[in-house]
């Protein structure tokens, strides 16, 4: 210990150290990750609450991580976003979406989109309306088959150029979702000052329901909100066919979660979609 001040002593701290170490290090990995392409895509089905028929995916990112195996996007996200490294990410996760998705439509799959998150500090990198262009452009997917989804937080800053991003990925003919929608703190009036197709209910709304009575009644105020807002519902996190049949009654359009399945890599989701269409 040194003494920097009257009364005050700056004490070494080995606690510190390591953490400076393993935030140095973390970044290493990941930096290796993204050189050697060391991610991989899950996707989530989801399907329509009347005809029970797959009208779409959610593609969710996943790092093959060295030592400890599959390491969710909870685990990197943010600390690339800190580091200045999900750009990268982002780029690799949009272009391999949009490649999957062109092949299964290739190979017969229904026209559905694929959903692919975009964090706020994607959404505001100046060239990712030509990235999204160039990428529909050089995989051959359908503008209309691919989602862009977004969080509220995005659409906090309107000073920001959020209109003008909006519009234009909207004329390129790509679907715009809100996630985890009730979650961002943000004002309703952007949900008609802008070009939005689908509300995403988040998860922490549904998973209580239909035991919980003001859970219940947060969902069916969104549903017929958006409905009134010619706006799709999805369901986020479902996990109960007692959920199900509430939202069906309700009038949700779409249900996401674990009653129907969990997020898969491609060839388990094919195996998955061939059972699905056999039963
Ligand atoms: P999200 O966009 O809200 O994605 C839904 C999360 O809920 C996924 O977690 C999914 O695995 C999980 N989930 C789905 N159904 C159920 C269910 O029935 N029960 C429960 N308990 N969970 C369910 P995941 O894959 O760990 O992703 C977490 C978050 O990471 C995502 O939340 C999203 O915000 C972010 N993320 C994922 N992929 C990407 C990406 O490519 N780019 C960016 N920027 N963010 C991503
Ligand atoms: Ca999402
Ligand atoms: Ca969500
Ligand atoms: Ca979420």
């Amino acid at each position: 210990a040194r003494r920097i001040g009257p009364g005050m002593v700056q004490c070494y701290d080995p606690a510190m150290d390591s953490r400076a170490l393993e935030i140095l290090q973390r970044e290493r990995l990941l930096r290796e990750a993204i050189a050697t392409g060391a991610f991989v895509l899950h996707f989530q089905p989801q399907t329509d609450l009347r005809t029970g028929e797959l009208c779409g995916l959610e593609a969710l990112v996943r790092w093959r991580h060295p030592h400890r195996g599959i390491v969710g996007p909870q685990e990197f996200i943010g600390f690339c976003e800190a580091r200045g490294l999900i750009s990268p990410i982002g780029r690799w996760v949009l272009r391999e979406a949009c490649r999957q998705m062109k092949a299964w439509l290739d190979a017969g799959w229904p026209q559905v989109p694929v959903a692919v998150n975009l964090s706020a500090l994607e959404f505001r990198q100046r060239d990712m309306v030509a990235e999204v262009a160039e990428v529909l452009q050089s995989t051959g997917l359908p503008p209309s088959c691919l989602e862009i989804e977004l969080t509220e937080s995005v659409l906090m800053h309107p000073e920001d150029g959020a209109q003008d991003t909006l519009n234009a990925l909207k004329a390129l003919g790509v679907r715009i979702a809100i996630d985890d929608f009730g979650t961002g703190y943000s004002s309703l009036a952007y949900l008609k000052r802008y070009p939005l197709d689908q509300i995403k209910i988040d998860r922490s709304f549904v998973m209580d329901t239909p035991d919980n009575a003001d859970d219940v009644a947060i969902v069916t105020a969104i549903v017929q909100m958006a409905r009134s807002l010619q706006l799709q519902t999805v369901a986020e996190g479902v996990e109960t066919q007692a959920q199900v049949e509430l939202l069906r009654a309700l009038g949700c359009d779409i249900c996401q979660g674990h009653v129907v399945a969990a997020p898969m890599e491609a060839a388990a989701l094919a195996a998955w979609w061939e059972a699905w269409q056999a039963g």
